[in-house]
């Protein structure tokens, strides 16, 4: 069988593409290098949208789900907490909701083949060519590109941007079990964010159901490692990380971000979503949100046979690069951007509205 559509990546983009056009009747196949559940470094912070858009009902949901209310933001040795009167947001474990995201969409009818790396993605001139690493090619005539960053199908559509920087990051997710974290902090449930003396990142402390996740991101400046081993001192030092807490291995992810120019995200033969897009938020890295919300954009355009349709719809919903805050960004002094960001971590107003409900999605 000819697949209507080839989906390449099985993420949360990739998964609900499928799941999307696979319920409407179309014939999906959608091929993933991984075997699931498979580790995907994530703090797992999911919106209440996200979840929305993905119609999961999060009493429903069979697997961690944590709710909060609240969240820490850490700034110069000083807590400062938000609180809203309702939930604002979910903690998950990515290897269990990638899952049951992929299950779900080869439950809707779509053919789903883990262990299947895409190796090469050939452009003609009323299809595509697609080659995975068992040697077997498919010529489809639409390629939805979701294999996050370094998606092989951003790179073969030439979605090349000189401009990028490069976020690098630290994350470490174990299960500890429920008591055990009770016993570490007073706020289990509570993500704390640990924003960099620099603030050209962010550490974060989160406990969820019975899991830990500690973690760090940096756009530039000092070494990842130095960044982390101070994280981890802190952590050590107020009891939160005590001495006999063995910590799954940490793992080092560098993703770009697209500051300037505006990516190429579709046109008759491909679409692009979520992370191949270049879609996570700058400034919090948020992107399970994006990567769903392009998906089902895109499934629409598909669906409506206008699949160039989708590029138009994803800047107009998530901003063209180009036009962000964080251009403008780059002709204000540094020191001046500091002194925003403190403001923005530690006024309660501007906190929860541009730091934590605007750019992390909260709320
Ligand atoms: C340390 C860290 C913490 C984060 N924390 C959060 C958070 O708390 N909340 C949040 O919303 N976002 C967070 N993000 C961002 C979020 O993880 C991503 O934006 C999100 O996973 C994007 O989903 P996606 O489906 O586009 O890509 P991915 O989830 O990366 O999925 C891509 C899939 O493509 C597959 N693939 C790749 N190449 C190929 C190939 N050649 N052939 C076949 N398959 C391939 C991979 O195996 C993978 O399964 C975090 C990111 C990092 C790095």
């Amino acid at each position: 069988m000819t697949p209507d559509v080839l989906v390449v990546g099985g993420g949360p983009g990739g998964s609900t593409a499928a799941w999307r056009l696979a319920r409407a009747g179309l014939r999906v196949l959608l091929l993933d290098a991984a075997t699931f559940p498979r580790v995907k470094l994530c703090a797992g912070w999911v919106t209440r949208r996200a979840l929305a858009d993905l119609e999961v009902e999060p009493h429903a949901y069979p697997h961690t789900i944590q709710p909060f209310a609240s969240v820490t933001v850490a700034v110069d040795g000083r807590e400062h907490e938000t609180a809203w009167n309702q939930t604002v947001s979910y903690g998950i474990v990515r290897a269990e909701f990638d899952t049951f995201l992929l299950r779900r969409a080869a439950r809707a009818g779509a053919e789903v083949r883990e262990g299947t790396r895409v190796r090469a993605v050939r452009p003609e001139r009323t299809e595509v060519t697609v080659e995975a690493n068992d040697g077997e090619r498919f010529a489809v005539p639409l390629v939805v590109g979701a294999g996050g960053h370094g998606c092989p199908v951003a790179r073969a559509f030439g979605d090349v941007d000189a401009e990028e920087q490069v976020v690098v990051t630290q994350e470490s997710e174990t299960r500890v079990g429920l008591e055990r974290l009770r016993g570490l902090t007073a706020r289990h449930g509570t993500p704390e964010l640990i924003a960099e003396p620099d603030f050209r990142g962010y550490g974060w402390y989160f406990t969820k159901g019975d899991f830990l996740n500690v973690g760090i991101g940096a756009l530039g400046g000092l070494p990842i490692r130095e960044r982390l081993a101070r994280l981890l001192a802190r952590l050590r030092g107020d009891g939160r990380l005590p001495a006999g807490l063995a910590l799954a291995p940490f793992r080092g992810h560098a993703y770009r971000v697209h500051r300037d120019r505006p990516r190429r995200l579709g046109d008759e033969r491909f679409v692009l979503v979520g992370d191949a897009a270049g879609l996570a938020r700058d400034v919090s890295g948020e992107g399970i949100g994006p990567a769903v919300r392009s998906a089902l954009l895109a499934a629409d355009a598909i669906l409506a046979g206008r699949p160039a349709r989708y590029a138009e719809d994803a800047a107009r919903t998530f901003g063209r690069p180009e036009r962000g805050l964080s251009r403008l960004s780059r002709h204000i002094p540094e020191s001046f951007l500091v002194t925003l960001a403190r403001l923005a971590c530690t006024r309660p107003g501007l906190r929860r509205r541009l730091l934590l409900e605007g750019a992390f999605g909260m709320g």
